[in-house]
């Protein structure tokens, strides 16, 4: 069952068998490990990806395709729990993805739209947050706003939504053209990409770590695992601090222009829908009407979920809509909603744990990993994951 995205997959495979060495291997290629080929590009170190399946297997081609900057929960509610000072750092760094991206599609096809979005409130109780936000951007220089009432948008008022922050400067991306696009680049400057290999351990000795798959053995001086909700496979001790999570996304076929031409977000993040040039509609959520259903790595559609994503299109257009895709993807959540990137041990590399909003934040992750291998630079505290390790204070 593949998404809409994966419609233009690319699952050409490269043999990997017998003994290599490298500097740096990378597992998985999804945004994480395709951002940090590409930031590694130039390094000057020889680097290597190993992907079970294909680039953009997972989460990453699996997404909604929203590029939200900011943290993965509305801004004034990460200025309420971790600092104003915070909260703002995060917006900046997550803000330079969009002018990446930005600067990737000057070169590439790849379907981003800077289309700004709509986060609509589920109800009153939402008005601080959202006027928190909005302040919070507006401070930082980003004429974001409250919308109050939605008038110019009846489709999303007779859905009983009546109050918004609207984010002018957020954006869409095609996820899998731009890790074919971060691929290309970095296979060009002579990083490989192993498409349908697994890597199955790893073993860390002082000076090297090696990594085996079915039939191969690479000796590296590092290992990042780029694996986001499947890190519990290769580093078990991460099972407390990872939750693997399902979120259920459809696509529909073309239809008529929607009143509103940019992304929505709704009921504190759970839903989300934007149209596409072509009309037809991409959405997803209601993972909250079954919880406790949609957790692990299992890649099942859940049809409740399915039907509820269903009525909520024709609700939007007003007549059943025709469905052609259906997929389910896997989402990682962490305790405290902030991700873990850095050095786990010696050897071994993390970025990932992205709480569902890894389009922005993982190239930021990933770059943080790559400046810390070439250049030792340190990892931004608020993401370092050395908060898990023995005797630091671990996320509740
Ligand atoms: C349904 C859904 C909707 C989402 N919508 C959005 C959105 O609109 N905006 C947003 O910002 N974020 C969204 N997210 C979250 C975002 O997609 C993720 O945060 C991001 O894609 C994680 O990227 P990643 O590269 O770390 O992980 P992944 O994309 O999951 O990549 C991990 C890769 O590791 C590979 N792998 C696993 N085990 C092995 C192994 N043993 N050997 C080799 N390779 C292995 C997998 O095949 C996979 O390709 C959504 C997630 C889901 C599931």
């Amino acid at each position: 069952m593949k998404s809409f995205w994966q419609d233009i997959r690319n699952t050409h495979q490269t043999a990997l068998t017998g003994q290599f060495h490298t500097d740096i291997v990378i597992v998985g290629a999804g945004y994480t490990g395709a951002w940090l080929a590409y930031w590694l590009r130039h390094s000057g170190l020889s680097v290597m990806v190993v992907e079970l399946r294909y680039a953009g297997y997972g989460a990453s081609g699996r997404n909604g395709g929203l590029i939200l900057q900011g943290p993965a929960q509305l801004l004034g509610e990460a200025a309420a729990d971790w600092g104003e000072d915070r909260a703002l750092e995060i917006l900046g760094l997550t803000r330079q993805t969009l002018d990446w991206v930005n600067q990737l599609a000057d070169q590439y096809a790849i379907d981003y739209r800077r289309t700004g979005s709509l986060y609509v409130g589920g109800d009153a109780t939402e008005r601080p947050s959202i006027e928190y936000t909005v302040a919070l951007m507006q401070r930082a220089g980003i004429p974001a706003a409250v919308l109050d009432p939605l008038d110019q948008h009846p489709s999303l008022q007779q859905l009983g939504y009546d109050l918004a922050l609207w984010v002018p400067d957020d954006a869409i991306v095609h996820p899998v053209k731009l890790i074919q696009a971060l691929f290309q680049e970095a296979t060009a400057s002579g990083i490989p990409l192993y498409q349908g290999q697994a890597v199955d351990r790893f073993e860390e000795h002082p000076d090297f770590i090696i990594v085996t798959g079915p039939q191969f053995r690479i000796k590296a001086a590092h290992l990042v695992v780029a694996t986001n909700a499947y890190t519990t496979i290769g580093i078990p001790a991460m099972a407390p601090w990872i939750q693997p999570v399902r979120g259920q996304v459809l696509a529909t076929a073309a239809l008529a222009p929607l009143d509103h031409p940019f992304p929505v977000y709704a009921d504190h993040g759970f839903n989300y829908w934007h149209q596409r040039p072509d009309g037809r509609l991409i959405a997803g959520g209601f993972r909250h009407l079954a919880l406790d259903d949609e957790v692990g790595l299992d890649l099942t559609l859940h049809p409740r979920i399915q039907a509820r994503l269903q009525e909520l299109v024709g609700a939007l257009v007003g007549h059943s809509v025709p469905i052609t895709h259906r997929w389910a993807g896997i989402m990682a959540m962490t305790p405290d909603r902030r991700p873990y990137v850095g050095q786990w041990t010696s050897r071994v590399w993390i970025a990932g744990g992205y709480n569902g909003h890894g389009s922005s934040v993982a190239p930021v992750a990933a770059k943080m990993v790559a400046e810390a291998l070439t250049d030792n630079q340190p990892i931004w505290p608020l993401y370092d994951v050395a908060r898990l390790k023995p005797g630091r204070q671990h996320p509740s």
